[in-house]
């Protein structure tokens, strides 16, 4: 189709080049390349990101401010203003009723195109001037020729405005889809059966990219994106359901039995007595890992309520029945933790326990590889590169990720290359203090159970939250001074690990970092006291140290970058301070927050701000408000939205093109619906008139999500 003898009658294709689409010169083909355009297809699916008004051809004297109007008339006078540099070119535009401003910043050039007495078409935002006229600013604009018949007056319509670049402004795009839509909307299948179409109400796939590019009202505008957006939301559920069927299918986990006698037996290694809390998601993890289905559960529990008693019991319930678990953390400091925490925990048992670390020595770490494929090892704990790197298990029952909320569908796939047997896949637990949207976490995660913790473990303090501005951190460092002399440990969280010589120096707005932190407080407010600094940076070794230090008391006040934002615990450590806490997101500050009031004794938060923005205020004071981690995971979530939640705004690719939330949650909990249904009635989409859907979801989900293999 596409090969055609050029100009020859030829015809469209949507592959067709951008180069051969008519109205489009050589030269800008390379901007609608550099744009992400380079065919036919691509210029019907680039969408506009919003319409606007435009006013039907008016007389001068009917303008109205602030919208998009056409006007014609005579020149009456031009001029050039302006410092060199910043010129601009001034017309007066009159006709009967009146007269309208034109003005044209850093255009200076247009003086030699455009002169008085000539009759122009002008199209632009109109505005009322300083001096009460109606103006527009830097306007379309065409010559009216006085030998050519007098154009059209302009009408009202809707136009789209694209995503658009430097080089290729709007209107070009504009054209350039003009110029195709009618022809490539004709070669536009749809994928969605009529019934279901006409059921949920959504116009066909052409209609919507008519409407989309060319809509005659707002409510067209509307409409298609209904259809668009359900589209992009069905197409993945559709490749989420068929995913989660083809598992029911073919995965199986390892059956973990319980029995009175194996709870009796794991608890009394868990060397406190469970809460209610604790052992209300232990039943339902205990109900999970019996069956041969793997399980995929969120554990979502506020800071502190004691999430590793819990996943410390289900990596037992596999040591028990002769398999491995996997413990993964964000980072090394904490993993090295929870390797500390999980072996006193386990001391005189026979459990064996790993570290494996990105830090290790090789030999070391070939042989925990070695011995983890060999099946000596019983519950290895690392980073998330646990996932990542090639280790192989000998027998993966439970794999537990802590402290994540960006493990989406897409990662989950690798836990499966994990065994010998590719059908065999562990049970996957994900510990989260930072709670999700539930419908939310079922579209990027597909099957996922969600048990919440409820409850606080017994023994935990208060906290209690202030703020103050950075002017007066001394009193700051006064009240850490004081509750030092008490006896108690202090954290002085700051963003950086040290200034960047050249970067921001001697400016007020520099940040403050670790080392002259530690430097300016012990020479100062904390004179001999015992300050230490922790930050990413360190080794291993060094962290270790220090935090064991810290640990048994030996340090006072550790100034820490967020390396200690999660899980850290140190009973005695009552006071966080947090330097440029509106540098900070509301999860991390909860999650700093959540540090200190982890004994007896009142913990104390102490935010220093420095002219936070609206939104860095908006955190502060919801970190005032509340000491409760799910509404402020709501109000972090009406802050900022989803993204962050998404496990492939991580990989780098944006999840959805259209979609919103929580704009398009009707849209979304629509979509799993029929999706549901669908692949209830036909599990892998092999009818023929399932082709055209299949293969769609096939381009765009078949390989993140892993699902290739079905068929
Ligand atoms: P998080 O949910 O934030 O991961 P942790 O698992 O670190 O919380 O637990 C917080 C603290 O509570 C730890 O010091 C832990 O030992 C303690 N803890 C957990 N469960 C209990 C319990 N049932 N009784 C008493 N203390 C507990
Ligand atoms: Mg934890």
């Amino acid at each position: 189709m596409g090969d055609a003898a050029p100009n020859a009658g030829r015809s469209l294709a949507l592959t067709t080049p951008i180069e051969d689409v008519p109205g489009v010169s050589a030269r800008q083909a390379g901007a609608f390349r550099a744009l992400g355009l380079p065919s036919v297809a691509h210029l019907l699916y680039h969408l506009p990101h919003r319409h606007e008004r435009e006013e039907a051809e008016a007389t001068i004297g009917e303008l109205v401010p602030d919208h998009v109007v056409s006007a014609r008339g005579e020149v009456l006078s031009t001029r050039v203003s302006g410092r060199p540099g910043k010129r601009r070119f001034e017309a007066a535009l009159v006709d009967d009723t009146g007269r309208l401003d034109l003005v044209w910043f850093n255009q200076a050039y247009l003086h030699n195109r455009i002169k008085p007495g000539d009759r122009l078409r002008i199209q632009g935002k109109s505005r009322r001037s300083a001096r009460g006229g109606m103006q527009v600013a830097n306007p379309r604009w065409t010559l009216i020729h006085e030998d050519r018949t007098e154009p059209a007056p302009v009408e009202a319509r809707l136009r789209p405005v694209y995503p658009a670049s430097e080089e290729l402004p709007s209107w070009v795009i504009e054209k350039a889809v003009g110029g195709i839509l009618d022809e490539a909307l004709a070669l536009i299948e749809d994928h969605l059966p009529e019934p279901l179409r006409l059921e949920r109400e959504v116009p066909t796939l052409r209609e919507a990219y008519r409407m989309m590019h060319r809509p005659e009202h707002e409510d067209e505008a509307r409409e298609a994106r209904r259809r668009l957006v359900y589209d992009e939301l069905l197409l993945l559920q559709l490749g989420v359901q068929m995913k989660r069927a083809h598992h029911r299918r073919v995965l199986h986990a390892p059956e973990l039995p319980w029995s009175e006698a194996i709870d009796e037996h794991v608890r009394a290694r868990i060397p406190v007595a469970l809460t209610e809390g604790q052992d209300s998601v232990v039943g339902e993890i205990v109900e999970d890992l019996g069956t041969a289905l793997p399980a995929n559960r969120l554990i979502q529990g506020d800071v502190g309520s004691g999430k590793t008693a819990v996943a410390l019991y289900a990596m037992l319930l596999a040591v028990a029945a002769r398999h491995q678990a996997a413990m993964m953390a964000p980072t090394e400091l904490l993993a090295e933790q929870h390797y500390a925490s999980i072996t006193r925990m386990l001391e005189g048992s026979n459990v064996r326990l790993e570290l494996l670390s990105g830090s290790m020595a090789a030999p070391e770490r070939e042989s925990v590889l070695a011995r983890l494929e060999a099946g000596e090892i019983d519950i290895v704990v690392g980073t998330h590169a646990l996932l990542t790197e090639s280790v192989r298990f000998a027998s993966l029952a439970v794999a537990v990720i802590d402290e994540q909320h960006r493990f989406g569908v897409h990662q989950r796939a690798r836990l499966r290359e994990k065994a010998a047997d590719p059908d065999s896949m562990p049970h996957t637990l994900v510990m989260t203090a930072t709670p999700i949207p539930r419908t939310l976490s079922l579209t990027v995660f597909g099957d996922l159970d969600v048990s919440t913790l409820r409850g606080m473990p017994p023994g935990r303090g208060e906290i209690h939250t202030r703020a103050i501005e950075g002017v007066r951190a001394g009193e700051v460092y006064d009240f850490v001074r004081e509750r030092v002399e008490h006896g108690e440990q202090a954290y002085i969280v700051v963003p950086a690990v040290d200034s960047e010589p050249g970067s921001k120096g001697g400016e007020g707005g520099s940040l403050k970092d670790v080392r002259s932190m530690v430097r300016r407080l012990e020479a100062g407010p904390l004179e001999g006291r015992r300050v230490a600094g922790i930050h990413g940076r360190l080794k291993r070794a060094t962290r270790e140290h220090i935090m064991a230090r810290f640990r048994a008391g030996l340090i006072d006040v550790l100034v820490a970058t967020t390396v200690i934002e999660v899980g850290v615990d140190v009973p005695n450590a009552t006071v966080m301070v947090i330097e440029h806490a509106e540098r900070f997101g509301l999860a991390q500050l909860h999650q700093l927050r959540g540090r200190v009031g982890r004994g007896a004794r009142a913990g104390v938060c102490v935010l220093v701000t420095d002219e936070p923005t609206d939104d860095g205020r908006a955190r502060i004071d919801a970190m005032l408000a509340t000491n409760d981690g799910f509404v402020l995971a709501e109000r972090d979530f009406e802050l900022r939205g989803p993204g962050e939640l998404f496990g492939a705004r991580q990989s780098g690719a944006a999840p959805f093109r259209l979609a919103e939330f929580p704009r398009d949650m009707d849209l979304l909990l629509m979509a799993r619906r029929d999706a549901i249904a669908w692949i209830e009635r036909s599990p892998t989409l092999d009818r023929e008139e399932e082709r055209l859907t299949r293969a769609r979801l096939m381009k765009l989900h078949g390989a993140s999500l892993g699902i290739v293999d079905v068929a």
